[in-house]
This record gives structure tokens, sequence and C-alpha cells, in this order.
């Protein structure tokens, strides 16, 4: 296998902000045109970049950052849907968002 020397600098749609590592979230275009959330960055297709934000992610979606960058018509509702589900999943500081939602379930619970 050849070392690979070259990192790539993968830039957000939404705010222009590089990284080289795992903050970002890649969405390619498949040959076939289909686009998909790609986990592993390892498909093939042109690709495109949203941090792990749902700031970011939700400014691509009203923006139509995504369709620009891979110059395509339309990014289905479900693939925002998918990366939304992977940052909560991924992301600890979406972790925060939780308690409060957990409090909030509790409260209603206590005036049952
Ligand atoms: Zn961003």
């Amino acid at each position: 296998m050849l070392k690979q020397k070259h990192i790539p600098i993968r830039t957000c749609v939404s705010c222009r902000e590089t990284d080289e590592k795992k903050g970002l979230l890649r969405i390619v275009r498949l040959p076939e045109g289909e686009l998909q959330y790609d986990a592993k960055g390892k498909l093939n297709g042109r690709g495109a970049y949203v941090c792990a934000s749902v700031k970011c992610i939700t400014m691509c979606k009203k923006q139509k950052k995504l369709e620009r960058a891979l110059k395509v018509g339309r990014v289905p509702e479900t693939l925002f849907e998918t990366l939304l589900t992977n940052i909560s999943e991924d992301c600890e500081a979406n972790s925060q968002r939780r308690p409060n939602l957990l409090a909030a379930a509790a409260i209603s619970i206590k005036m049952i």
C-alpha cells in the first residue's frame, strides 16, 4: 500500500471552515446520481462536506449549498435527516441537549 502523504483539506459547504479530521460529514453523489451520506469516507463519486453541527446542516439545507456543491437538482429530505441523526450520535456536544429533554420529560411526569 502506498503511504498517503497528501492530506486533503475539507471545506464545509455552509460556513467554509476547513478541517482535515473527522469534524465534517461527507455527502457523496454516486455515479448513478444518487446522494448518500458517506460515513466511512470511502465511496466513489463527487463529495461535499458539512460540519457535524445542526447549524451548518440547517444552513446548507436552507441555502441549497449541497445542490450547488454537488450540482444536483434537489437533495432529498431523508439525507438531511440522516445527517442530523449522525451528529446526535457522534457529537458529544449534542449530548448536552439530552439532559434537558429528559428533565422536561421528568417534569411532565410529575405534573401527572
Ligand atoms: Zn460548517
